[in-house]
C-alpha cells in the first residue's frame, strides 16, 4: 500500500496514542478541535497526490522499495530526479503558502538519505545498516508522516547530559533485553507528533562525549508506542472562519514534548546505539543535510513568495507601489526571493555523485546558505509587512461578517483604499495580521529562526566544512607571490 489519500491518513490517527492538551488526555486526536486545521491541511496534502495532474509529479517508482511511492521518498541519481523531486515540494508548500514547515516530505527526504547512506550505519554494525533500510521501505511503502525530536530539555548548558542535577530528565537507555532496548526522559520539539504516525529521534547537537553514551541513540517507534506521551503548546489555531483567520485558522502545525516512560523499542528499530562517536559523525556523513536543505529551501521560496505578495499588495492598496522607496522595499524583498530560489538550483547544477552509493547530493555549500539566510531573510519581510500595513493593521473589525452589520458602511469607508474596496482591503489586512502579528505569525518568526538549529552553530559549520576554502586562499597566495 502506497501512495496514501486522506482519508486514510486521517482513519490511522485513532489509535490509541496518548496526546496531552491543557493537562487533559486528548480521546481522537483526528477529531480534536485543535488538531483539525493541522490534519486537513496534512490530509490535503495526501489527496494532491491522487489529483491527476499531479500524480506524476508526486509519485514515481522507487527501485529501493520496488513500487510507486511519494517522489519525497525518491533516491535522487541523476539531475533530473533533482529538478523533480524540488518541483514536488514546491506544489506542496505552496498548497500551504509555505506555512507547514513539517510537512510529510521534510521527513520523508531525511529517512531516503538515511537509506542511501546506511554504510554509515553498518559502522555501528551490520544489523543497523539493514535495519535503516527496512525501516525506510516500511515508512515509504506505507506513505506514513513522520515527526523527529531532538533536542534535550534547556537544562544546564555548562554540563553533560549525565551530569545534570536529574540526570533521567535526557532521554537515554535504561535497559535492554533480546527483544530491544527501553528508554526513558524528555525529548524536544517534536512538531507535529499530535497527529504524526511515526517518531524519529537521533540526538543534537553531535557534541556528545564520554559518559553520555546511554543518551547516544537513533531509532523510530510508532506515535502510539507504550510508555510514550505527547505534551502540547497552546494551539494558535484561530477557531474563527477562514476568512477572519486565513492562516492561522488552516496552518497551524502544533509543536510537541514528547516524554518517555520506559518505552521499548525493538531492535530492528534502532539505528545507532550507545555510540557518541558515530552520532557525533551522523549529522554530517549521513549526508542527510543536502538532501533536507533542498526540501527546506524550496519550501521558504514558497513562504517568501507568499510573504512578497502580501507586502506588493498592501502597497498596491494604497496606491503607493510606484513610489522609490516603496519599490526599494519591494526590490530588496524580491532579492531576498531569490537568493533562496537559487541556493536550490545552484545546489542541483553543482550537484556531485557519490560514487558509494550512485547518489546525486545537491552541493551544500549552497544549500546552507540558504539556511543561514533564511532566519534572516523571513522576519526581515514580516517587518516590511508591518512598515508597509502601518496603523491600518490594528483597524481591522472583529470579523469579516461586520460588512453586512449596521456599521459595515462606516467600516467600509474607514477601510477603504486606493482602487480597493474596504472590504477587500480588511481581507488583505487580515492576512497581513496573521502573519505579522497574530501568536501563528509569532511561532512562524520563531520557526525560520531556530528550525534550522541554533545560526551560530549552523554558521560555525559553514565555515568548519568550507569546501571551497582552499580554493580561495590558493589564488589569494598566488596573487601574494606576485606581489
Ligand atoms: C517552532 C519550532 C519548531 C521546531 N520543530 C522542531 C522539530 O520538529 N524537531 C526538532 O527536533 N526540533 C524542532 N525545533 C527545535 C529547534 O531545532 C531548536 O529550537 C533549535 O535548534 C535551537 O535549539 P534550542 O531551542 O535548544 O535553543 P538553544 O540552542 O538552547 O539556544 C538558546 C539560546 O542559548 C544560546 N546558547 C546555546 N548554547 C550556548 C552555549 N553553549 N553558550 C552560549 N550560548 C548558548 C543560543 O545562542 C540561543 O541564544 C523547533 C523549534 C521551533 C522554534
Amino acid at each position: 500500500m502506497a501512495i496514501r489519500n486522506g482519508e486514510t491518513y486521517i482513519s490511522g490517527l485513532c489509535d490509541g496514542r496518548e496526546v496531552w492538551y491543557g493537562g487533559e488526555r486528548v480521546s481522537d486526536v483526528s477529531k480534536f478541535s485543535q488538531f483539525q486545521a493541522a490534519v486537513r491541511s496534512i490530509a490535503e496534502l495526501y489527496d494532491m497526490q491522487h489529483l491527476e495532474e499531479h500524480r506524476a509529479l508526486l509519485s514515481c517508482y522507487s527501485e529501493e522499495v520496488e513500487e510507486e511511492v511519494g517522489r519525497s521518498f525518491q533516491i535522487p541519481r541523476n539531475p533530473e530526479d533533482l529538478r523533480l523531486k524540488r518541483e514536488a515540494y514546491f506544489l506542496w508548500a505552496r498548497a500551504n503558502c509555505g506555512m507547514i514547515g513539517r510537512s510529510p516530505d521534510f521527513l520523508n527526504v531525511m529517512l531516503a538519505a538515511l537509506a542511501a547512506k546506511k554504510s554509515f550505519f553498518a559502522e555501528g554494525g551490520k544489523d543497523r545498516a539493514s535495519n535503516v533500510l527496512d525501516y525506510y521501505r516500511f515508512v515509504a511503502k506505507n506513505d506514513l508522516f513522520m515527526t523527529h525530536a531532538l533536542l534535550d530539555p534547556q537544562l544546564d548548558k555548562g554540563k553533560l547530559r549525565n551530569e545534570q542535577s536529574d540526570p533521567d530528565i535526557c532521554l537515554r537507555v535504561v535497559d535492554e533485553n533480546q527483544d530491544g532496548i527501553i528508554l526513558s526522559g524528555i525529548k524536544r520539539i517534536a512538531t507535529a507528533a499530535p497527529y504524526a504516525d511515526e517518531l524519529l529521534v537521533w540526538p543534537f547537537p553531535p557534541t556528545f562525549q564520554e559518559g553520555e553514551e546511554s543518551y547516544a541513540n537513533v531509532f523510530a517507534i510508532p506515535m502510539n508506542s507504550k510508555g510514550l506521551k505527547t505534551l502540547c503548546r497552546p494551539s494558535f489555531s484561530n477557531s474563527g472562519t477562514t476568512r477572519d483567520f486565513p492562516l492561522s485558522s488552516r496552518f497551524d502545525e502544533m509543536d510537541a514534548t514528547v516524554v518517555f516512560d520506559e518505552v521499548h523499542v525493538p531492535w530492528e528499530r534502532v539505528f545507532v546505539y550507545k555510540n557518541i562517536v558515530l552520532l557525533n559523525r551522523m549529522y554530517r556523513d549521513s549526508r542527510m543535510r543536502e538532501l533536507t536543505a533542498h526540501q527546506t529551501n524550496t519550501r521558504l521560496e514558497a513562504k517568501l513568495g507568499f510573504v512578497y505578495s502580501v507586502i506588493q499588495r498592501l502597497a498596491e492598496a494604497q496606491g503607493i507601489e510606484n513610489r522609490p522607496e516603496v519599490m526599494e522595499m519591494l526590490g530588496e524583498a524580491a532579492v531576498k526571493i531569490e537568493v533562496i530560489r537559487s541556493t536550490t538550483r545552484s545546489a542541483e547544477y553543482q550537484a556531485t555523485l557519490d560514487h558509494e552509493n550512485g547518489v546525486l547530493y545537491p552541493d551544500l555549500a549552497s544549500l546552507q546558505a540558504g539556511r543561514a539566510l533564511g532566519p534572516i531573510y523571513y522576519p526581515e519581510m514580516i517587518d516590511m509587512i508591518r512598515k508597509m500595513g502601518g496603523g491600518a493593521l490594528v483597524q481591522v473589525p472583529v470579523t469579516m461578517a461586520e460588512f453586512d452589520s449596521p456599521v459595515g458602511q462606516d467600516i467600509e469607508k474607514a477601510l477603504r483604499g486606493a482602487a480597493i474596496s474596504g472590504q477587500e482591503k480588511t481581507q488583505l489586512l487580515k492576512v497581513a495580521w496573521d502573519l505579522c502579528g497574530s501568536e501563528f505569525g509569532s511561532r512562524h518568526e520563531l520557526y525560520e529562526k531556530n528550525y534550522a538549529g541554533e545560526r551560530g552553530a549552523l554558521l560555525m559549520g559553514v565555515q568548519r566544512e568550507y569546501y571551497r576554502k582552499d580554493d580561495h586562499l590558493g589564488h589569494f597566495n598566488e596573487f601574494l607571490e606576485a606581489l
